[in-house]
């Protein structure tokens, strides 16, 4: 596991060693973890990997088997969530139907018994910052998915919370106001300056909002990174496989910064150190190939690629369009594999003429592969 934290910086949130389990299963296992103050931090994982209920045991929702939560320089770790700083929008808005949006938004203010003239002057200004400045007098039920979601934030941000937690707000709601929401969210969070932490199972959400993103499988955490971080450099074959798309292939190491692939040997620098013809897990993302030409008969022999990687040759066999991208699915002989989904711009494929049962010639880029020991 990487750390989760950059030296010098003294985290607002931190989680030492926790274990949670329930009766014999074990729920979250020694996750250690430091947020920044303001920071945005995503749990991202398959379904049932642990995230909500590690944000509930931050929340104190869920009393963890073993570890420690520090907020603020403080150990939180046995406090009650009434006591807890923090303000929490859950995926189903939760909102009190039979309180008007003003009325709801004000809550927490009015049972802290601030006064009356403050807490309208409160709630219009959150209502504002939401895009809800004329809808207080309005019933939850009057309300869009993606309305009802802005009121649950500004109820959790009426008390100014040190800790915003945000538990996969966006899925309940459809595609465009997910986007749109999800721009609101990112950009009223940088605006507060609020420590947020949101869980989501969208991988796509996660890159696009989040400062660090937390993936987690089975309970642990797989790594802790930046969205380029985690795309582009991998810490484990679960996070190069769970995130974006990548084509898994078998090869051997050749014990000198290289490889053996398809019977090519590549050099690359990232591969671990081992002995020769260890076996290795590659993963190769379907943009990080150079495609040089598409015949209608096979080729006969094939030169290096101009940056002298090796070429490969194999049949097409099917082309996706998908708008800005095309994938083309690739069936390469000398790949134990056999089966390749490369990535081109659809400019390229009407260019080289890619089409099912033509042949193509590639060259994959050696030094982004993601590699790994067997
Ligand atoms: P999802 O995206 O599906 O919500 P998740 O990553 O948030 O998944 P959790 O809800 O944290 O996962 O659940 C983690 C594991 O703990 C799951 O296997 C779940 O069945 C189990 N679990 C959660 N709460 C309880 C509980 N109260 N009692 C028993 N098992 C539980």
């Amino acid at each position: 596991q990487r750390s989760g934290s950059e030296e010098g910086c003294t985290p607002f949130l931190e989680i030492r060693h926790l274990h949670k389990s329930f009766g014999s299963f074990t729920a979250l296992q020694s996750i250690n973890l430091q947020i920044r103050r303001g920071e945005l931090v995503c749990f991202l994982g398959p379904s049932g990997c642990g995230k909500t209920t590690l944000l509930r045991a931050i929340a104190g929702l869920e009393a963890q088997t073993a570890g420690e939560i520090w907020q603020d320089g403080k150990n939180i770790s046995n406090l009650p969530a009434s006591q807890r700083d923090y303000g929490i929008v859950f995926q189903s808005y939760a909102l009190f139907p039979n309180l008007t949006v003003a009325d709801n938004v004000a809550y927490g203010l009015v049972s802290q018994r601030q006064p009356k003239a403050l807490v309208a002057q409160k709630v219009q200004s959150l209502l504002d910052t939401v895009g809800l400045s004329v809808s207080g007098g309005k019933y939850p039920a009057q309300l869009s998915g993606g309305q009802q979601q802005r009121v649950a934030l500004a109820r959790a941000l009426a008390m100014s919370p040190g800790l915003l937690l945000l538990d996969e707000p966006l899925s309940a709601l459809d595609a465009t106001v997910r986007v749109h929401l999800r721009n609101e969210i990112r950009a009223l969070q940088q605006r507060l300056y609020v420590t947020t932490i949101m869980v989501t199972h969208d991988q796509e959400e996660a890159m696009a909002m989040a400062d660090r993103v937390v993936v987690m499988n089975h309970g642990v955490v797989e790594q802790v990174g930046t969205p380029r971080d985690i795309y582009q450099r991998p810490a484990t074959p679960f996070v190069a496989n769970f995130i974006g798309k990548a084509n898994k292939l078998q090869a051997l190491a050749t014990g000198n910064g290289g490889i053996t692939l398809a019977g090519h040997k590549l050099y690359c620098p990232q591969a671990p150190r081992l002995l020769p013809g260890q076996g290795l897990d590659v993963y190769l993302r379907p943009e990080d190939c150079s495609v040089h030409d598409c015949t209608a008969l096979p080729p006969i022999g094939s030169a290096p690629a101009p940056n002298g990687s090796p070429v490969l040759t194999g049949v097409v066999e099917q082309l996706e369009f998908l708008g800005p991208v095309c994938i083309v699915h690739v069936d390469v002989q000398r790949l134990a594999e056999r089966h390749v989904q490369l990535q081109l711009s659809p400019a390229q494929c009407v260019q080289l003429d890619i089409q099912p049962g033509r042949w193509l010639q590639f060259s994959i880029h050696a030094q982004q592969l993601k590699i790994f020991a067997q």
